[in-house]
């Protein structure tokens, strides 16, 4: 027999190996094969009878993988699809998809892969003659319970082999222990409205369908989706909960366990270490876990018995996988929702686009939650500050000014929010119009004052400060604009003997990280902080949030900046007040007429959403219309540009339905010292991109590269 496998390479086909003795029930399993000089794990995807490549090339599968149970059909199709949709061999997404322990071929923790008797194994049992004494031997012993292989092979020679045939025949079964048990913990009665929504969710809940569960900040949508795996879990079926990067906390999954006291809950990150991370997948895969709770790379979970799938604010950008296989984790839980036949539920106060245009079309439904359900939870009054009529002077205006005052006479807490950590972040010569920039990347260094260096946030490279300009000696070298370390500098002049405290991701990397620095937020008076704080961390005393330099958001070239831009306002603006002290925020802007500011202050993001969507259907931007880019990647940008206008005359033939477009350098050209360019396509017609791309992608894999890297990007988010 011919094995067909996955291995992760970056090549568009399956590798095909000799293997004595294998089955049907052989798909799915890991195994070590021989690629080059090397060894590799891959998947066994298929079996075949014949090879394309000549039987004196052929090579031998080194060893079937059974310590760990084999992939189940419905992962395997969700890994397909992944493949296809986003245009990348199966090998890599198969690659993608596992945890790096179990693409080696050493010891997986907690792997014991136990076989049971089935019920036809019974009846086998009792019609099986005499003479076929060892596998009456095999049957009888599973009879007496649940056996590991190693067990059975030392018991008897070629036990292996009769497991294989006993699987085969469906006799043999992997064993599946019982979840251990557990309880829901009530914690909070439902108002009307949430118990309308939960009546709604729970219709018809046990096949595939997408809700978006839209809810304004405090209205309770996390008790909502808590009662709901409390329903599935007591069906007994398993649950993948999806969060964002920056939301997976070590109290968020406190407060898992909390709801659901003895379950088995695990949590999959790429931070997490190798071994934890393995040990996890494996209580998943083997239908331990009651609830999977993770970042995007955990939709690749195995799920024996899914019931429900959970997206958590599902418009977050952290969903997009940005390298490798650039799969959109939401989407890819709603294709496996499907594959599954179990419903999803997408929740957000601030949905995507996409989502909000789906769930308004009536293709997804729409349950919203208009008030608030959170006992203590208040919409804080959002302000803004005409920056024309009140001049910004160090960063602040004097409405600011005086509101943080105000806050520091009553012993209240302020949170001062800007999206831009360092000093600042353009050094340049008032003399000559010099401007650092960094050697490797098309970007401006960005100045850090606590170790007076230059740092690029694209590459990493770091440097000292110059003393003197280097093309015309001018020693007085200016700042430009202000990161948070230079708002915190000039808080700390405004008002010394204030305890004033920096969050962001350079004060989380030293000391004691997040969870530390978040603990000693609580005593301060001002914080200043980036999106780090934007969300689920209350502060009991906070009551008043400035936001300084909004205005990035709304001119960016990037159509898809104003939707992230009201998300995260409002994300942060939710940080300030509750019941007994009221919040305020207070956002200081040129353009106070602007629609997105507008829609911010009345709280009202659905007429935001549809004024965004009605232009982006007349603009024929997403969702009305398909996207994808292929990418060229080069130390010199010719080379780049030469691969796409390449790639571009050896495109099939397409229809009126698909625009490509002249191929580009990306609005960051250069980072790390790769040039980056790409051409854009779209389409009216989601059907007709993939069926163009598929076509296209074979071509690519024949073009001459040429130092250059390339892959297609399939619905990017960047440009
Ligand atoms: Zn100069
Ligand atoms: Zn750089």
């Amino acid at each position: 027999m011919i094995l067909r496998v996955a291995l992760d390479v970056p090549l568009p086909k399956l590798f095909d190996y000799r293997a004595e003795d294998v089955t049907r029930a052989d798909i799915g399993y890991r195994v070590l094969v021989p690629f080059g000089t090397k060894h590799m794990v891959g998947l066994i995807i298929e079996l075949a009878a014949e090879s394309d490549i000549p039987n004196s090339r052929l090579r031998q599968a080194e060893k079937i993988l059974r310590d760990v149970p084999p992939l189940g059909r419905s992962w395997l199709e969700l890994v397909k699809f992944c493949s296809r949709y986003y245009q990348r061999p199966l090998g890599e997404v198969v690659g993608a998809a596992l945890p790096p322990r179990l693409r080696s071929a050493r010891p997986v923790p907690d792997a014991p892969c136990d076989f049971a008797l089935a019920p036809a194994g019974r009846d086998a049992l009792a019609a099986i003659p005499p003479r076929q004494r060892r596998l009456r031997a095999l049957l009888t012993r599973l009879a007496q319970g649940p056996a590991s292989v190693s067990e059975l092979a030392a018991q008897a020679r070629g036990a292996r082999s009769l497991l294989k045939r006993g699987i085969e025949q469906g006799w043999i079964a992997a064993f599946v222990p019982e979840r251990p048990a557990h309880r829901f913990v009530h914690a909070h009665e439902l108002t009307d409205e949430q118990e309308q929504a939960l009546r709604n969710l729970r219709r018809g809940f046990e096949k595939f369908r997408v809700s978006l569960l839209f809810g304004v900040t405090g209205s309770g949508k996390t008790e909502i989706y808590l009662q709901l795996i409390a329903d599935v879990l007591a069906r007994r079926k398993q649950v993948l909960v999806l969060v964002p990067e920056i939301a997976l906390t070590p109290s968020l999954e406190a407060a898992f366990r909390d709801r659901f006291p003895g379950a088995c809950i695990v949590t999959q990150t790429s931070a997490s270490p190798e071994v934890e991370r393995a040990r996890g997948w494996m209580l998943a895969h083997r239908g331990l876990a009651h609830i999977v709770l993770g970042t995007r790379l955990a939709v690749f979970a195995s799920l024996p018995e899914p019931g429900l799938i959970v997206v958590d604010e599902e418009q977050d950008i952290s969903f997009k996988q940005r390298e490798g296989v650039r799969y959109s984790a939401r989407d890819l839980a709603i294709a496996r929702a499907h594959i599954a036949g179990v419903p999803v539920v997408l929740c957000s106060a601030t949905p995507s686009l996409e989502s909000f245009h789906h769930a308004r079309s009536r293709k997804y439904d729409l349950i919203s939650l208009t008030r608030r359900a959170i006992h203590d939870a208040v919409l804080p009054a959002i302000r803004l500050i005409d920056t024309r009529v009140h001049p910004v002077q160090e960063g602040f205006t004097a409405p600011l000014l005086d509101a943080l005052a105000a806050r520091l006479a009553r012993g209240e807490q302020s949170l001062v929010f800007l999206n831009r950590r360092g000093y600042a972040p353009v050094l340049a010569c008032p003399a000559c119009g010099w401007v650092k920039g960094c050697l490797r990347c098309s970007a401006h260094m960005v100045i850090h004052s606590t170790d007076q260096s230059l740092r690029c946030h694209h590459c990493g490279l770091g440097e000292p400060v110059p003393r003197a300009c280097p093309v015309c000696g001018n020693p007085d070298l200016q700042a430009f604009g202000r990161g948070t370390q230079r708002v915190e500098l000039s808080l700390k002049e405004k008002f010394p003997r204030t305890q004033i405290l920096r969050l962001d991701s350079d004060a989380a990397r030293t000391g004691r990280g997040l969870e530390d620095l978040l603990e000693r937020a609580a005593q301060a008076d001002i914080l200043v902080g980036t999106q780090i704080l934007a969300k689920g961390h209350h502060f009991e005393r906070l009551t008043l949030v400035g936001v300084l330099n909004a205005d990035g958001g709304i001119f960016s070239s990037d159509y898809r900046a104003s939707e992230r831009s009201f998300a995260q306002l409002q994300q942060v603006s939710g940080r300030a007040g509750r019941a007994s002290l009221p919040g305020e925020v207070l956002i200081q802007t040129r353009y106070p007429g602007h629609p997105l500011y507008q829609a911010l202050t009345k709280h009202d993001y659905a007429g935001f959403a549809s004024s965004v969507l009605a232009e982006r259907r007349e603009a024929g931007f997403p969702p009305f219309v398909f996207e994808a880019v292929l990418r060229a990647e080069s130390t010199d940008a010719t080379r780049a540009m030469r691969f796409l206008r390449g790639a571009i005359d050896a495109a099939p033939s397409r229809s009126s339905a698909i625009s490509l477009f002249d191929p580009a350098p990306m609005s960051l050209a250069r980072v790390a010292g790769v040039e980056r360019a790409q051409a854009l396509l779209q389409s009216r017609s989601r059907p007709r991109l993939q069926a163009f791309l598929s076509e296209w992608s074979e071509a690519l894999y024949r073009l001459p590269a040429h130092g250059v890297r390339w892959h297609l990007d399939v619905d990017p988010i960047e440009f």
